[in-house]
């Protein structure tokens, strides 16, 4: 028994499940593959499935958050370019879904970055800053285009409500 095959295999197949395939469907598309113990089969065929998930729910940003965020999960951060790619995608899609369903009152992105002396000058430099909406659905807010950290821009994002300046919350009609 190849254990570490084995290891991925389920803890990937679950993850799968979680964003819309049947393990026991998997298993037995996987079986007729022939892939026992061939990791990077493995890996490959995780990855056409994630794909193939992306292509199903083009337009759905909601869904397509979840894919890309699963990606990120799955992908190799050492794969420098790729890794910069899906966290580009996972953002945007991210910044689109929620843009979607906040209709009520307005709401703010907020830039978070990591606080250690091994970020870099740009990540810092966008620590707390605002965003409207109008912006960042022009613009790819992260990951950080010109971000120079060792590891790659490990920046994150949040909304808040925007306030008025009596610090009460602005409701749309
Ligand atoms: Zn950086």
């Amino acid at each position: 028994m190849n254990t570490k095959f084995n290891k991925l295999k389920d803890k990937q197949f679950l993850r799968l499940s979680k964003i819309g395939y049947d393990i026991t469907e998997l298993n037995k598309e996987f079986d007729r593959l022939n892939l026992n113990g061939n990791i990077d089969g493995l890996k490959n065929y995780i990855w056409r499935k994630l794909n193939s998930l992306v292509n199903k729910h083009q337009g759905n940003n909601q869904k397509l958050t979840e894919i890309y965020f699963e990606m990120l999960m799955f992908s190799d951060p050492m794969e420098k370019s790729r890794d910069k790619y899906i966290k580009t995608l996972y953002y945007d899609s991210l910044i689109r879904s929620t843009y979607e369903s906040t209709d009520m009152i307005d709401f703010e992105i907020v830039i978070l970055s990591k606080k250690n002396d091994k970020i870099c000058k740009r990540c810092r430099e966008d620590n707390y800053k605002k965003y409207n909406f109008d912006y960042a659905l022009k613009n790819h807010l992260l990951p950080h285009e010109s971000c120079t950290c060792e590891y790659g821009c490990t920046c994150t994002l949040g909304f808040i409500p925007k306030r008025d300046k009596n610090g009460r919350l602005i409701f749309n009609d």
